[in-house]
């Protein structure tokens, strides 16, 4: 067991990425807080957590607001006694170009992606000091690497979000506090299926691994993150993409 008595939060983990990161570790032996804003999606995924006989509690996390990241955290010490791990994973995905994007959907889209994992790990951290630190995944991407076509607001939170880890690890490293951020390509998730079948067949056909990641591939990068394997590694960006990002195409 890679993260036995790890407290964890894991952000977004009513769907996708984020509900296979949070089943991950529960089966290497953390206790989950699961935060989201769909409560439905949210207690879905404790309840898979549950029948896999792990331990979880669903919070319902906005995280673009304070007072929500804050009930978050608390929640989390008050029901575990400590805070060891957290997951910043939730993320909006809108599609457009500079001129395309009105100006609330910029501010979505970077509230949502971006200002998010400053408010988790501002207070994330204060709590994980006490017990000896802690370690922070960021789920960023590909596209915080990459430019891509008509997806200006996202590529925008993306960068943030890989230089910020960086950043941070500067600052909380002597603290313990490990900062890490995990870039997926294209992952077969509920975000993704809903792409015709055409354009995501153009998405991974031509990758050196030709095939859609899984949720499994991201979350078992999370849990080495997440674990003391990865005690020395610290403003790691770590590539899940099968080979995504490695050429110029043809
Ligand atoms: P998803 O849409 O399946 O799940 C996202 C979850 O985040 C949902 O449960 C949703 O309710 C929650 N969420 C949305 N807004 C929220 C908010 N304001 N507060 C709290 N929760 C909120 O998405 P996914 O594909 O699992 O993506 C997860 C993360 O991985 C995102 O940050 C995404 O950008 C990133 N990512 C995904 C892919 C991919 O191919 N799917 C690739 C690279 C990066």
């Amino acid at each position: 067991m890679q993260l036995e008595n790890a407290v964890a939060i894991v952000t977004g983990s009513g769907s996708g990425i984020g509900r296979g990161i949070a089943r991950h570790f529960a089966r290497e032996g953390a206790s989950l807080v699961v935060a989201d804003v769909d409560p439905v999606r949210g207690e879905a995924t404790v309840a898979l957590i549950h029948g896999e006989g792990g331990e979880a509690l669903f919070v319902p996390t906005d995280v673009t607001s304070s007072a929500d990241i804050q009930r978050m955290v608390a929640a989390a010490v008050q029901r575990f006694g400590r805070l060891d791990v957290l997951v910043n994973n939730a993320g909006i995905s809108p599609v457009g170009s500079v001129t395309e994007t009105s100006e609330e959907e910029w501010d979505r889209c970077l509230a949502v992606g971006l200002k998010s994992v400053f408010l988790g790990c501002k207070y994330a951290i204060p709590a994980m000091v006490p017990n000896g630190g802690g370690a922070i995944v960021n789920i960023a991407g590909t596209l915080g690497l990459r430019g891509a076509p008509r997806k200006a607001s996202y590529c925008a939170a993306k960068a943030g979000v890989v230089n910020l880890t960086r950043q941070m690890a500067l600052d909380y490293g002597r603290s313990s506090v490990r900062v890490n951020c995990i870039c997926p390509g294209f992952v077969d998730t509920p975000l993704t299926r809903s792409l015709p079948e055409p354009e995501r067949q153009r998405a991974v056909g031509q990758l050196p691994i030709p095939r859609a990641a899984t949720v499994d591939d991201v979350a078992s990068a999370a849990v080495f993150l997440a674990s003391s394997a990865a005690a020395y590694i610290t403003g790691a960006v770590i590539v899940v993409d099968g080979g995504q990002t490695l050429s110029i195409p043809a």
